[in-house]
């Protein structure tokens, strides 16, 4: 290893710091816990740490970056990426924001344990700003210590990256170190702190701008900055836009609608409940973005939430989704209000998001299925009446649809040949009694008699079905396991689940288990059914 050579890399990253260069800094320095009013963000660096190590990195990340594997793999990198170095060019700081947590405005969060490093101008000329999570305290740490454990940095690391490759937008994730220190964290807030294992992920993305960027600027009625902060938004990440102005900043809110809208069709896809949709938690760029307590539908059930926190409301759970994205934009409507100052135009751009998500749902049903197109008349039902009957017993969603593409559209098979492709998808047995299976099969004739209609090939319509629904998504256990592994100095499983995510539409020979139900043992175990917000 040359590590002289490999130093010199990190320092030759271009950096374009733009966020911090154009936008208000907050004058005060001091890192001590604060409001920070008439400025964007905070300077601010990352709390060295003792032994760090390397867990895990993404390949595609870093080329994104043009960072070669030998830098990857090199002890400069593990320095920078668990903030021990700055690379040259690097001005960390953290931003400022509010948010609307469970529905109620929590004022000023901020990035309490995110601190950004710059934003790296590639060979391409595109700009990544990165992010280290879990680095220390900041200015908007509040009560909190600004740190991450190993358990919730892993479902991080490996659900950004997932999610890209199974092409939903997301924030992705370059890098994830253990610290070699301990967190104390009372993981289901009941009296049991633990010291956990500490760790970092250094998360990539465009912009790491949120709703509530702009929120926190109209709650202090700071419009002057709001324009600011807006005008900024649209020059760098909506340059399409043009200049500026009343009609642009509609059209900016349109086209966050439409985005957003895109994203969340793209979770109802694959199954993702994201369960902690609060305004702070939504990404300007229609991005996935910060991986908490989030979880992976296994039975197919619109009311499952993974998060703990919101057992009781269920606010977030997978049917819920669309419905607090609207709501979340609302709320960005009423903060960018005051730039616009006429609500029909906003209230019209929010309709474009009911609309978006309306077509997408369709197009997105209509893949699902294999149909060439999704025709309003007989398709309507026909999804209807497969969601129902997904929820009657427990269905493995994720198994259910690629089961699906395995059916032969020659109606002539007996009834129990025609059900037995599915048989792999149903958790408890003895719930297919004979009148779910009737309902099963008076469905699957239904939709036999609609993939006719389409005349295309049963080779045609399965290639279609496996390139939308997944083989391989991050099932819960799974995740637990490779963090269970991972808290004993084993990181393979991450690196092997990391790898197998890669491809989630292909049939990886071998791997076959991952693809597999959730097994008994992981029906009730905290991490795989159930999470919280602490990490
Ligand atoms: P979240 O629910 O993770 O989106 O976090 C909400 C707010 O709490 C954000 O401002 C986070 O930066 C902050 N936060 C969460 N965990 C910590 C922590 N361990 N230390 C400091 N701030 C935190
Ligand atoms: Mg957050």
């Amino acid at each position: 290893m040359n590590s002289q050579r490999n130093i010199s890399q990190l320092d030759q990253l271009i950096f374009d710091n733009r966020f911090i260069h154009e936008l208000p800094a907050d004058r005060d320095t001091i890192n001590n816990r604060r409001q920070v009013i008439g400025a964007c963000y905070s300077h601010v660096l990352p709390t060295p740490v003792a032994k760090p190590q390397l867990v895990a990195y993404s390949r595609e990340v870093a080329e994104l970056l043009d960072l070669t594997t030998e830098v990857c793999e090199s002890e400069d990198f593990i320095q920078v990426f668990a903030g021990n170095r700055l690379a040259v060019g690097m001005e960390p700081y953290a931003t400022c924001y509010g948010g609307h947590q469970f529905g109620y405005w929590a004022g000023q969060l901020g990035d309490g344990r995110a601190i950004n490093l710059g934003e790296v101008i590639n060979k391409k000329g595109g700009r990544w700003a990165l992010q280290l999570k879990g680095a220390g305290p900041t200015p908007y740490s509040r009560t909190a210590d600004g740190l991450a454990v190993l358990r919730s940095s892993v479902r991080e690391f490996l659900c950004s990256e997932a999610m890209h490759h199974l092409g939903v937008p997301t924030t992705r994730a370059l890098s994830l170190m253990l610290t070699g220190e301990p967190v104390v964290r009372d993981m289901f807030y009941n009296g049991n702190p633990k010291a956990e294992p500490g760790a970092i992920v250094c998360r990539v993305a465009p912009s790491f701008t949120r709703f509530g960027n702009f929120q926190i600027l109209t709650a202090r009625r700071d419009i002057e900055l709001l324009k600011k902060l807006a005008d900024y938004t649209i020059r760098t990440d909506f340059p399409h836009l043009g200049k500026p102005s009343a009609e642009v900043y509609i059209s900016w809110f349109a086209e966050v609608c439409r985005r957003t809208a895109e994203m969340i069709v793209h979770w109802q896809r694959v199954g993702f409940v994201h369960g902690v949709m609060n305004t702070d938690n939504m990404s300007i760029l229609g991005l996935t973005i910060d991986y908490g307590p989030y979880g992976w539908l296994e039975n197919y059930d619109p009311d499952w939430t993974p998060n703990t926190t919101d057992a009781g409301e269920k606010r977030y759970r997978f049917g819920n989704q669309p419905q607090i994205a609207f709501w979340n934009l609302g709320q960005l409507a009423n903060a960018i209000y005051p730039l616009v100052e006429q609500a029909e135009p906003l209230q019209d751009a929010l309709a474009i998001y009911a609309d978006t998500f309306e077509q997408g749902w369709q197009t997105m049903m209509a893949g699902k299925l294999g149909l060439n197109t999704f025709d309003p008349a007989t398709d309507e039902e026909l999804s209807k009446e497969l969601l129902n009957v997904l929820q009657l017993v427990e269905t493995d969603m994720t198994i259910f649809y690629r089961q699906l593409a395995m059916i032969s559209s020659q109606d002539l098979v007996s009834d129990d040949a025609l059900i037995l492709p599915l048989m792999t998808a149903y958790y408890v047995p003895e719930q297919l009694t004979s009148g779910y299976k009737i309902r099963l099969i008076n469905w699957l004739r239904l939709y036999i008699k609609r993939i006719q209609q389409d005349a295309i090939s049963d080779e045609t319509r399965r290639e279609r079905m496996n390139a939308v629904n997944p083989n391989y998504v991050l099932r819960n256990y799974l995740a637990q396991l490779a963090i269970d592994k991972a808290e004993q100095g084993d990181f393979a499983m991450v690196n092997e689940l990391l790898e197998l995510l890669r491809h989630p539409y292909d049939e990886q020979p071998g791997k076959e288990e991952f693809a597999a139900k959730r097994p008994d043992w992981a029906r009730q175990r905290p991490g795989c059914s159930m999470l919280s917000c602490s990490s």
